[in-house]
């Protein structure tokens, strides 16, 4: 009997993807790796599909079929190409645990093809629960199926809870970094860099999500994924600046007491926790030493400088597609910003401009959430030549 967990990995060449890769290279008696997908780095594609042998792969870029295709038929990997192929090679039969390592939008559809399939979920995908968060906790517990978060905050509230599922969280903190502008005013904020927004102090991760750390969208969006996993009200959840990155996260449970999950920042715990709850294998990751930190330090999170941090308390308060159009926003803005052509001020500013002009859709479905996103992002694009404009003034 093949008792390995069947394993999909949608975004196998980013920040995640590469990383869930290491975890799975270290026990290739546990895991069978069966899809590996990548928008357009079609040489590390290839590379990663040659090693691993997968059933199949997926290229988003449709123009780079032909060579991921030429490149692996000799090694039995079907090739696919296009969005829509993200959502069939989901369901197959060898599949057991999708994780989603795609960044953005793009990964609400598939995980939901992988849900209504009745996958096991390992989300690293936080936009997903962002964006239709209410709409794919329903369908997951419709169609039974669990989602693990690999975010390490999610992570962290997720192994506090471990044990303890049948008691209620009275509350509990996000813990955040701050990012390399942690202490900036606005006036500092005025005249930052793109480069200085890409050095994050404890995590080296993939471009957007580096920028909304920076921007503290990152925290707001994980405000939004926390309401959804663990099912909590708006005033359950809140954020504490930590700035050595090693508490994940903490909850707070109904007598007062308090559980923090510890560690050193390293993303390929929370990959595999979640891939192989509620078991933990042996790994040979560095340890932490308290001698290394003699001081571990908190802070207030600071939402008058950080905007993005309040809009998306207030997207989650306002329910309905709120944050969905306030994701849409935000993924513009992030790409202008990565592009040079707008400032980094003006990434809240355009989010909070479109969240304030776009039309919230109360108790949305699927189709509501696509239009949604797609008016917001007309508008929020809308807004970014003028931005241009005010700021040579
Ligand atoms: P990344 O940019 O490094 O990698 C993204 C992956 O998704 C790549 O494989 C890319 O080919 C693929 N991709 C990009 N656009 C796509 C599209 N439109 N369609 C299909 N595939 C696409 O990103 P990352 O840092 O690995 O982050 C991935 C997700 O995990 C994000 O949602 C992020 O918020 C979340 N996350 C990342 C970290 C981290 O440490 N990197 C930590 C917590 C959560
Ligand atoms: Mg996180």
């Amino acid at each position: 009997m093949d008792s390995k967990k069947g394993i999909a990995i949608l975004g196998s060449t980013g920040s995640i993807g590469t990383q869930a890769l290491e975890v799975i290279a270290a026990y290739p008696d546990k895991f069978d790796l069966q899809v590996l997908t990548a928008h357009s780095n079609a040489d590390l594609l290839i590379k990663q599909a040659i090693e691993f042998k997968p059933h199949a792969v997926v290229i988003g870029d449709e123009t780079q079929y032909e060579k991921v295709k030429q490149a692996l038929w000799e090694h039995d990997v079907i090739t696919y190409c296009g969005q829509e192929a993200l959502s069939q090679v989901v369901e197959f039969n060898e599949v057991h645990t999708v994780l989603t390592a795609l960044v953005g939008y793009a990964g609400l559809k598939p995980t939901l093809a992988a849900i209504r399939a009745k996958k096991t979920i390992a989300l690293a995908n936080k936009e997903t629960l962002v964006v239709a968060g209410e709409l794919v906790t329903r369908e997951a517990r419709e169609n039974g199926v669990n989602i693990y978060p690999v975010d390490s905050e999610h992570s962290a509230i997720f192994q506090c809870l471990v044990g303890e599922f049948h008691n209620k969280i009275e509350k509990i903190y996000l813990t955040a970094s701050g990012g390399p502008f942690r202490g900036y005013t606005t006036e500092q904020l005025k005249t930052v860099t793109l480069a200085q927004a890409l050095k994050h102090p404890n995590w080296d991760m993939g471009a957007k999500i580096t920028i909304d750390s920076a921007s503290m969208m990152n925290k707001g969006l994980e405000v939004i994924e926390a309401k959804w996993l663990f099912n909590l009200k708006t005033d359950q959840i809140d954020v504490i600046v930590h700035p050595q990155s090693i508490v994940h996260s903490l909850v707070q449970f109904e007598d007062g007491s308090m559980k923090a999950q510890m560690g050193l920042p390293d993303m390929k715990l929370p990959i595999q926790f979640a891939l192989t709850y509620p078991d933990r294998y042996k790994t040979n990751f560095p340890r932490f030493n308290f001698m290394d930190y003699p001081q571990l330090t908190f802070e207030k999170a600071d939402r008058s400088t950080f905007k993005n941090l309040d809009l998306a308390y207030r997207a989650m308060e306002m329910e309905g597609t709120a944050a969905c159009i306030l994701n849409a926003a935000n993924e513009i803005a992030v790409e202008a910003f990565l592009k040079e052509k707008i400032s980094f001020l003006d990434i809240a500013s355009i989010n909070e401009q479109t969240l304030n002009h776009c039309q919230c859709i109360q108790k949305p479905e699927y189709e509501d959430f696509v239009e949604s996103d797609r008016l917001a992002r007309l508008f929020a694009a809308s807004l970014i030549p003028t931005m241009q404009d005010l700021s040579k003034n």
